[in-house]
This record gives structure tokens, C-alpha cells and sequence, in this order.
């Protein structure tokens, strides 16, 4: 019995020492790497935590077949493809990065700027809260000699920033917003500045709205396949979007679509794309199946909290479709929900695999009145997100 429990020690102390000797230091690359939570699996990947910047420095803690499970600060990791990594020939690095002054300031009449200066490109992890709204952000493996936070008067988006650090070495910033709703923000670092851009309160109405409509599927991506005409999502899709396009312009909004064609286009491609052109909203849209033919009616999905508003909005109007509801579901793992740039929602229009829901896909009248559901889904989430204070 004593036997034993030396025994175990030994083990447990040898593998401890392992695991430190082993950490193997390694930089971010690639398309968009996305941290996951953990190494579950649906048919859509693991949890996605979030989407970090290019060149990041981490600490590789342990590796399975296709992840590298990655130390982020004492007490947190995180799991990351091995394609989203580039090791480093170093082992020893500092032991302390700091972090210094912090900026917020407006930039031009759209977004304003917070820049938190840092000793390296450290990871961090980014996330929206709501009812008050915030962005609440966590710097790894970093301790504060921040004694400057510098926050210029006429932000629009920001009403206050401040830091503590939350455990020896994770500093939590916390970005309260004074916008009724969150228009997004974007995450990068600029040299060793991390920078947060966060969206104004666009002018609420159409005609100053950039909108993109994005058709699932295409090319070789089919989609799903209807149960009795056999008819494929990717075609689909687009009819819906194309309808949608036509009430949109008439509205006098300015579009713009993933895709037009039958074209391929992968679900990172895309998300590069609309980075590009910075549409104020995005609306994805996909029909849904089953292998229960019973299970019908339209879903809304969204993943950051403070895009909640868009899908429900949206959701109610298209009941009057006179589709069944399937619900909204938050936190959904599509890709397209992962970021935080501008409202986003996904619609399952309907399920394919459902012979009601089927012929209503079928059928160009349907078409338009998605299209107007939709319209004013968002008419509607507009009407609700003036702020206050707004003058526009
Ligand atoms: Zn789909």
C-alpha cells in the first residue's frame, strides 16, 4: 500500500515537471485563428471562444490530434488548431509583460478608438455583455503598470473605461457603452497596441444603411437537399437573398451580397469579404432539415448577446409568414455568428425536410414574403435602437 502512494506521487511530480519542460512557445497565424473552449465537438467544430489577431505569442501546454491546448495565463487555456500556430525556436521568454497607458478617443464620425498598450502581442479574449451593454475584455499572462487612461470627452459609443487585474496575471478591462445596442467592434493589434474599434449608432433609417445578405452554401457546397423535390439549399438560398436584395434597394439601402452565383465561397473567405466593406448589418440565410420529417417552422440564430435584438426582431416578423417557430437560439456556433463587427443573424428559413415547409420554399410568392418579413424585422430593430441621445 505505501508502496503505491509513492508511486503515485512520483508519477504525479515527474509529469508535472514534464509539462513545464515541455511548453513550446509558438506565434498566431493564419485565416482568422479561432480559439475553441474545449475539444467537444458539433457538426460545426468545437465551442468557438473567439477570433484572435495574427502573430499573437503563446505557450503551447499540451497537443491531441489536431489542437494544441495553449496556457493563456495561469489559470485559463484554450484550445487552437495547430494550423493556426507557427512554434517558435525559443523556450525562455520574460517572465513578466506589462501593460501601459490606455487611449479612447473618437475617430472620424464612426467608431471610437481604445488602444491599450502592451510589452508583446499577448492573447486575450473579447466579449459582449448586455442590460447595461459592454465589451469586456481579458489580457493573459500580463501584469498592470497602467497609471494613465486617457479618455477624451466626445466618444460617442464609450461612456467609461477602466481595468483591474483580476488575478496575477489576467487584466480585465471593461468598456462601458452608452449606445442602446451594440453595432460591433473590431479587435487587432497595431504593433504591440491592442486596439478596439467600436461602431457608432449608425444614422437609423435604410437609406444610410449598409447591409449585407448572405446567400449559405454554393458551388460545390449544396447544402441540404429537399426530401421530396430534391431541390438543393445553395439554390435556394440565393432566391432568398435575391428577393431580399430587391426589397432592400427599394428601400434605398446599399447591399451587399456574399454571392450572386453559384459560386463556392468558404465561410472565412466570407467573413474577410464583409470585414472589407464594413456593412452596418448582415443577415445569412439557410434553410434548415431533420431527420425527424415532422419538425418544421423558421429559426433565428445569433452567438454574441448583444446581437440578440436583431434575430428576435426578425424572428417575430417572419411568424407572420405564417411559418411555425423553432425558435431563437443564442450562442450558435456558425461561423458567421463569431463576430463581433456589425449585428449579425442567421435565418433557417424553413426545413426542407419537412413536406409543409417544403412547398412553402417552393414557391416565388413565398420568396417575397420573406423578403418583406425580413424587411421589417429590421425596420423594427432600427425603431428600438435609437439611442436617447442620438441628434441623428
Ligand atoms: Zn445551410
Amino acid at each position: 500500500m505505501r508502496k503505491i502512494f509513492f508511486l503515485v506521487i512520483v508519477l504525479i511530480s515527474t509529469h508535472t515537471l514534464k509539462a513545464q519542460e515541455n511548453f513550446r512557445y509558438a506565434r498566431t497565424t493564419g485565416k482568422l485563428p479561432m480559439m475553441a473552449y474545449s475539444l467537444g465537438e458539433d457538426r460545426l467544430g468545437s465551442a468557438k471562444m473567439n477570433i484572435i489577431d495574427t502573430n499573437i505569442l503563446i505557450k503551447i501546454f499540451d497537443s491531441t490530434n489536431n489542437m494544441y491546448l495553449v496556457q493563456l495565463a495561469k489559470n485559463h487555456t484554450a484550445y487552437l488548431e495547430k494550423k493556426y500556430t507557427k512554434l517558435l525556436e525559443t523556450t525562455q521568454l520574460k517572465n513578466v509583460y506589462l501593460t501601459n497607458a490606455f487611449t479612447v478617443k473618437p475617430i472620424a464620425d464612426s467608431f471610437d478608438l481604445v488602444s491599450i498598450n502592451l510589452t508583446e502581442k499577448l492573447p486575450y479574449k473579447i466579449w459582449m455583455e448586455a442590460n447595461p451593454n459592454k465589451i469586456m475584455l481579458q489580457l493573459y499572462g500580463v501584469q498592470s503598470n497602467t497609471n494613465w487612461i486617457n479618455q477624451y470627452t466626445n466618444t460617442k459609443a464609450i461612456k467609461n473605461m477602466y481595468f483591474n487585474q483580476t488575478e496575477d496575471d489576467v487584466v480585465t478591462v471593461t468598456i462601458d457603452l452608452s449606445t442602446k445596442q451594440h453595432w460591433g467592434f473590431s479587435t487587432a493589434y497595431h504593433q504591440n497596441t491592442l486596439q478596439i474599434k467600436v461602431k457608432h449608432t449608425p444614422k437609423p433609417s435604410l437609406e444610410n444603411l449598409v447591409i449585407a445578405i448572405d446567400a449559405g452554401h454554393g458551388g460545390t457546397n449544396f447544402g441540404t437537399v429537399g426530401s421530396n423535390s430534391k431541390v438543393l439549399e445553395k439554390d435556394y438560398t440565393l432566391l432568398f437573398a435575391k428577393a431580399l436584395e430587391t426589397v432592400l434597394l427599394k428601400q434605398g439601402a446599399t447591399v451587399i451580397m456574399t454571392r450572386t452565383t453559384d459560386t463556392t465561397f468558404d465561410n472565412k473567405d466570407r467573413i474577410l469579404f464583409l470585414q472589407q466593406h464594413n456593412p452596418d448589418l448582415l443577415i445569412s440565410l439557410h434553410l434548415n432539415a431533420s431527420v425527424k420529417p415532422e419538425i418544421q417552422g423558421v429559426s433565428t440564430y445569433y452567438k454574441q448577446i448583444g446581437f440578440k435584438p436583431l434575430s428576435v426582431s426578425i424572428l417575430k416578423r417572419m411568424l407572420d409568414t405564417g411559418l411555425k417557430e423553432f425558435g431563437n437560439i443564442g450562442n450558435f456556433n456558425f461561423t458567421l455568428n463569431a463576430i463581433t463587427d456589425f449585428p449579425n443573424c442567421l435565418v433557417e428559413i424553413g426545413f426542407l425536410s419537412n413536406k409543409e415547409d417544403e412547398e412553402k420554399i417552393l414557391n416565388p410568392k413565398f420568396h417575397q414574403k420573406v423578403a418583406q418579413s425580413i424587411y421589417w424585422g429590421i425596420k423594427d430593430f432600427l425603431k428600438n435602437s435609437k439611442d436617447m441621445s442620438a441628434k441623428n
